[in-house]
């Protein structure tokens, strides 16, 4: 059992890291953005809140996200462990996520660093392309294809997201590396920071992730 929070710029990898560690370790993922965007679902005044923020992309507030997390959490069943996608964005969040988790007795045991070169990260953004019928994602730069721009599956159209142009992609980059900065530090001096190389291929990095959460499995 594993409780675990990944630190990744964009187009590290988090999501299918997620999604092995789903798979491999039964965890539960948790994210404060889907638990958000439910909310506002609900069409309620606290809702409607909620989504003039989130339109902006501006941060909702501790109470708010805090609040909603602390609900998921003790309503949960965490005994296979959890993974908190989204979460914490900032010190003070830090600080009341190590409350809350000693308070149900689920503390975070693993920080992951997703490390990717900037120029991979780019690639993979820029190269993501959709299949417009059955939603394969594929990517230009590392897939090989039976058709070029053709579904290898269903032989649909590959469509691009095009919100990520270079400069924006850049600029996201290096804003998250600055950002996530102070909470790298505050996990380092916790003891349980892990940086993993996220430059080669999937596999590899999930490798480095389970070889750390194994040796304590099999050490506990
Ligand atoms: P995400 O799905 O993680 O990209 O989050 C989508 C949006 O939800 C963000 O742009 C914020 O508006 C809001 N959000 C998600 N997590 C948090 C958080 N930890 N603190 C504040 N706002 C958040």
């Amino acid at each position: 059992m594993a409780n675990v929070i990944f630190i990744a710029p964009p187009a590290a990898g988090k999501g299918v890291q997620s999604e092995l560690l789903q798979t491999n370790y039964k965890m539960l993922h948790v994210s404060t953005g889907d638990l958000l965007r439910q909310e506002v679902a609900t069409e309620t005044e606290l809702g409607g809140q909620i989504k003039l923020l989130m339109e902006q992309g501006l941060l909702v507030s501790d109470e708010i996200v805090i609040s909603l997390l602390t609900k998921k959490l003790k309503q949960s069943d965490l005994s296979q462990g959890y993974i908190l996608d989204g979460f914490p964005r900032t010190i003070e969040q830090a600080q009341r996520l190590d409350q809350l988790t000693k308070e149900i007795k689920a503390e975070i045991d693993y920080v992951f660093f997703l490390s990717v070169d900037k120029d991979i990260a780019l690639k993979r953004a820029l190269g993501r392309v959709t299949c417009s019928n059955c939603g394969t994602i594929y990517n230009e730069y590392f897939d090989t294809f039976v058709t070029p721009g053709v579904c290898n599956k269903c032989n649909s159209i590959l469509v691009k997201r095009n919100d990520d142009n270079e400069e924006i992609f850049s600029r996201r980059f290096d804003e998250y590396l600055t950002k996530s900065k102070p909470l790298i530090d505050y996990y380092i001096d916790k003891g349980i920071f892990h940086e993993i190389d996220s430059s080669k291929d999937i596999m590899n990095a999930f490798n480095q992730i389970k070889n750390i959460i194994d040796k304590d499995i099999t050490h506990d």
